[in-house]
């Protein structure tokens, strides 16, 4: 065992890199990490959705959340709304809250009880908050545990934390990645002054440029484009609700080539049309954005991206995280999310790391495997549309269904959802819950088998009575206004916060 630290070196310092430095410095307080990026290369610059990872990864990094809500200009998300994607629901939320862990052998009772009456499960189980862009009084910031953000800022607050906790930061490009001939694992890399960064193990998150991945003839794909036709993006800023309301989610808005989703910050509105190459160009996106926005866009930014992820995230003594090791698209905002989960699973396998661990790799490798085709799953489910109306929609109608998704739907057609469609023992995003709120969406819950589970089960009673509760709990949170709480919050930390 060699006798100096062991030492981490992260590539990259956009918000993959920095959730590494920050999630790694909690699971090893004395190790050196040091976290190489380059100025003039800069973030992406997109990527203002989270999901509910987000709070456990700042609890479990110990950040304060009003800090955040104030630094980043964050507001909160209780989940998305989706508009236009099927002929027969004119939009549908896809938020998890309320109680959805009432079971009966298995049988999610509510759940049933609502596909049973075809009540929309969001609109039943959530605050009514909700729709009216208002919060709860209670617990304010932490009645949800999702948040919007404004990238940019979001990186110089993770950034400054980061510096807090004895991250060392070097400002260069990476010219080129030094190798071991025999073990072909990575030594150091080296900077375009010259200068070299050794360590022992390292991480890729150069989002897109995959440079670590690519010097070392790492970055085998697995593309998703048999299944999903999305491969391009454009964004640009709006200002904020003329109303001055704050939304608390993020809108879908299905478009005639893909979708648009708009995220409100404290300060502005982000939005997009992700979008597919083969039916509209970058032109035609901006013009349909702008119809369908209302807002004249005057400067856009595209990108183009190849869904997927790498089919080994972890080789040698390099792992890519992040954009670097897969990106299936902005919908459900599964990044940010996925990285988390990435980052939290490799610890014990570091903890323990020598080189040559190779069964540590393959398993690593597979449980990434498992946590992206559960991704897949549920994006795959969005566009299970009954939409043919352009030749996009018309086009995904025709696509192929991933396995996982073709065997889902097949079990749905004869018994409602369960807790038992997603295993979770490997970190998958996507649980249950989460695919019925869209599942009943699109339109894909039969009530055959629901009315039956009822009856069979002799759960009536216990629907009706879980539904009322339900229903009371929906409408009985004490709600102030989304946008004032977040003025206030910035507020009182300008008055007081310094002093
Ligand atoms: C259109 C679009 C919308 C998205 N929306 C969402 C969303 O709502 N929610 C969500 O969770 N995710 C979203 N994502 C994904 C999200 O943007 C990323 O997960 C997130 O920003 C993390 O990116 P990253 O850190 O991997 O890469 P980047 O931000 O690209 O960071 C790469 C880093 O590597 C550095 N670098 C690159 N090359 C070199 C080099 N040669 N030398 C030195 N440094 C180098 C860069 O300077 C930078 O610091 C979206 C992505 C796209 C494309």
């Amino acid at each position: 065992m060699q006798d100096r630290p062991f030492s981490i070196v992260i590539a990259g310092s956009g918000t993959a890199g920095l959730l590494a430095s920050l999630i790694l410095r909690r699971a090893f307080p004395e190790l050196p990490i040091t976290v190489v990026s380059s100025s003039k290369i800069g973030i992406i610059g997109v990527g203002e959705g989270s999901t509910e990872h987000w709070r456990s990864f700042m609890e479990l990094c110990d950040i304060p959340l009003e800090r955040m809500i104030v630094d980043t200009a964050a507001t909160h998300k209780y989940g998305i709304r989706f508009e236009d994607w099927t002929t027969h629901t004119p939009d549908y939320f896809h938020s998890i809250s309320g109680s959805d862990d009432i079971f009966a052998f298995g049988v999610h009772a509510t759940y049933v009880g609502f596909f049973e009456q075809e009540k929309l499960l969001t609109n039943q189980t959530s605050s009514i908050g909700l729709i009216r862009n208002k919060i709860s009084r209670n617990n304010l910031h932490k009645s949800t545990n999702q948040y919007h953000f404004d990238t940019f800022k979001l990186n110089e607050f993770l950034t400054s934390i980061a510096f807090n906790k004895r991250i060392r930061f070097v400002d260069a490009e990476i010219s080129t990645v030094k190798t071991n001939s025999e073990t072909g694992n990575i030594e150091s890399l080296i900077l375009d002054d010259g200068s070299d960064i050794p360590g022992d193990f390292f991480f890729d998150a150069t989002g897109f440029n995959r440079v670590l991945m690519n010097s070392i003839g790492a970055a085998e794909w697995e593309s998703y484009s048999k299944y999903l036709l999305c491969d391009s993006a454009i964004a640009f800023p709006t200002e904020s609700d003329p109303s001055g309301q704050i939304r608390g989610y993020t809108r879908a808005r299905a478009m005639d080539s893909g979708w648009m989703w708009e995220i409100p910050t404290q300060e502005r509105r982000g939005n997009g049309y992700v979008f597919s190459s083969q039916f509209c160009d970058e032109e035609q996106a901006v013009q349909q954005a702008a119809k369908k926005s209302g807002y004249t866009i005057e400067k856009n930014r595209y990108f183009k991206f190849d869904a997927g992820y790498l089919k080994n995230c972890w080789v040698k003594n390099c792992c890519a995280i992040g954009l670097a090791s897969s990106f299936v698209e902005p919908l459900e905002a599964t990044s940010i999310g996925s990285t988390i989960q990435q980052i939290k699973q490799i610890v014990p396998y570091l903890a323990a790391y020598q080189p040559g661990n190779t069964a540590s790799q393959k398993h690593f490798n597979k449980s990434f495997s498992i946590l992206m085709r559960n991704i897949l799953t549920m994006i795959r489910l969005h566009y299970y549309s009954d939409r043919t109306d352009t030749p996009f929609w018309k086009a995904m109608a025709d696509m192929p269904i991933n396995p996982e998704l073709e065997e889902l739907l097949e079990i749905w057609k004869e018994r409602p959802p369960t807790r038992y469609d997603i295993p979770n023992n490997n970190g998958e995003m996507f649980m249950s819950p989460h695919l019925a709120h869209v599942a009943q969406g699109q339109g894909i819950i039969d009530t055959t088998p629901c009315t039956l589970t009822i009856n069979r089960m002799g759960l009536r009673e216990i629907v009706n009575s879980e539904i009322d509760k339900m229903r009371q709990a929906r409408n009985n949170h004490e709600l102030v206004d989304h946008a004032a709480a977040l003025r206030e919050t910035v507020q009182i930390d300008q008055e007081w916060g310094n002093r």
